[in-house]
């Protein structure tokens, strides 16, 4: 069966799968697009509540954009911050009614497994030419030429050990556990006020949770709070404050870190949890610091230990995945958070995306699997690469056109021996367009003659460590990259 005249399928009608959508209208490519939830952007008003660290000019995608304006949408302040439910409401939600997309978008229609049709994983003869066969999981089936999955990993959370196995208790105990960021001040505000809440984990989502729950604690006597992280050291947690090019983002570590500082609640580390067990009082949460035992009580918890992606679904599509960034392959060294402390990320597209099974592209925040560090800008351009090679226009999937703000922890160019500071062998990956080329890395430059990358890494190295962690030489770097934009 010949599969040229069946659509692109997208999976997920979340911001970077909608752009994916723009952009196979723009190309006139037919598509669909299924998206498991009863509307646009389901999963970002989950979080509807948090505002965003990036500004509106970084969270629209280009074509998307243009589809918008051409039919008198008028846009958000640019340089303005918006919430989750603000992207949904002024961005996704129209750009899913615009009469180019909304006629192609399948709503609660969620993907469970995804094949080639009468192939199974192992069949290669003619594999590339047979249409994909993506099963939902109302039982009903869609073919397609081509798919990209874009569903995000908001729905897969981490466990709260360390280890990443659940410990015990915690899938026994799930009605008092909550994952990623609940709306501790408006929806859930009943559940925390007056409880004593355990925080787990060191990210931004950890941040935006720990400074709510103050806000609560201020309102609501009673409530009480104790935020566990894995961490040795706590200078590595903040981020890059006033270096950070997205301001915002640079603040939240800076307010979680002057919180901190302030006493204005507990704080354990290195924790590291083992069990969690109901108590008579609610739950006992039983951890270690170094060799020793800590119990804490607590009435909820809350676990921030970030995401992973869902791979049950492409059980049968030939995937080539990084060992333990479960992204591809060729995207893991330059998005590993054992090389890159800072989260700078090269430019990429199709190539460094593609996996064995032609045709098949994982985009969006999926797209970078365990590692904590996707921006939107980053999956616009995904999106827009991916496209173009599907319609042939190989040229605009190899162009990069990707630029995007600084962490400010760490960035390109710092040389030693040879090497960028995040495993740029000298010279082989052009700096980001845009973005300058100083000499920065983690914490700025190292002391001279320490034997060490960065600031960090010799602060770390005569702390006793083995370094700051953004050189990993048991990783090797391949890039296949695509060329920076002249
Ligand atoms: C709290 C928070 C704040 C963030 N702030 C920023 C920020 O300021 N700037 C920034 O650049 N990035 C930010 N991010 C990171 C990232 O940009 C967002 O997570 C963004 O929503 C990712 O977009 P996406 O389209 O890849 O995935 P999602 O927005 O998660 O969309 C995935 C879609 O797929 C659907 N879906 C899932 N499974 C299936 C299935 N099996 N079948 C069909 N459909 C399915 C979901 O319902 C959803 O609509 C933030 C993330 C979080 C969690």
């Amino acid at each position: 069966m010949s599969s040229v005249s069946l659509p692109v399928a997208v999976i997920g009608a979340g911001p970077v799968g909608l752009a994916a959508a723009a952009h196979l209208a723009r190309y006139r490519q037919p598509f669909i697009v299924l998206e498991a939830g009863a509307e646009a952007g389901a999963t970002v008003r989950e979080w509807g509540h948090v505002r965003m660290f990036s500004p509106w000019r970084y969270n629209m995608d280009r074509a998307s954009r243009e589809l918008l304006e051409n039919s008198g949408w008028t846009p958000p302040d640019l340089n303005s911050l918006a919430t989750g439910a603000d992207l949904v409401d002024h961005y996704v939600a129209p750009l899913a009614s615009h009469p180019s997309l909304a006629p192609h978008i399948r709503f609660n229609a969620r993907v469970s497994a995804i094949g080639r049709k009468d192939f199974d994983k192992v069949r290669t003869k003619g594999r590339d030419e047979q249409p994909f066969e993506i099963r939902l999981e109302s039982g009903a089936t869609v073919d397609a030429r081509a798919v990209i999955d874009a569903t995000g990993t908001w729905t897969r959370p981490n466990p709260a050990a360390s280890g990443g196995v659940p410990v015990p208790g915690e899938r026994e105990l799930s009605d008092r556990i909550s994952y990623g960021i609940p709306d501790v001040l408006g929806r859930e505000r009943s559940v925390y006020a007056g409880k004593r809440v355990l925080v787990v984990g060191s990210g931004h989502s950890a941040f935006n949770v720990v400074l709510d729950l103050l806000t609560l604690m201020a309102g609501a006597p009673g409530t009480d709070l104790t935020w566990v992280m894995r961490r040795d050291n706590l200078d590595s947690v903040w981020g890059g404050g006033s270096a950070d090019a997205l301001e915002a983002r640079g603040a939240l570590g800076q307010r979680a870190r002057r919180a901190v500082e302030g006493g204005r609640l507990r704080v354990l580390t290195p924790y590291r949890i083992r069990s969690i067990a109901r108590s008579e009082a609610g739950l006992a949460v039983t951890g270690v610091i170094h060799d020793d035992e800590v119990q804490i009580g607590v009435d909820r918890i809350i676990v921030c230990t970030g995401f992973r992606p869902d791979l049950q679904m492409l059980q049968e599509v030939r995937l080539s995945t990084d060992p333990w960034l479960e992204c591809s392959t060729a995207l893991g060294p330059l998005i590993d958070p054992n090389l890159h402390s800072c989260g700078t990320v090269r430019p990429h597209g199709a190539r460094e995306l593609a996996h064995p099974e032609k045709d098949f592209f994982v985009v969006g925040m999926k797209s970078y699997g365990r590692a904590p560090t996707f921006l939107l800008a980053t999956g616009f351009e995904q999106a827009r690469s991916v496209v173009a090679l599907l319609a042939g226009d190989v040229a605009a999937a190899e162009r990069v056109e990707l630029e995007l703000p600084e962490t400010g922890v760490c960035s390109t160019t710092n040389l030693d021996g040879g090497q960028g500071c995040c495993g740029d062998p000298a010279g082989a990956i052009a700096p980001l367009q845009g973005v300058a080329a100083d000499a920065d890395c983690c914490g700025g430059p190292a002391p001279a003659g320490a034997d060490a990358c960065c600031a960090d890494d010799a602060a770390a190295k005569s702390a006793g460590e083995s370094g700051c962690g953004c050189h990993a030489p048991e990783r090797v770097l391949i890039r296949i990259g695509s060329p920076a934009k002249s």
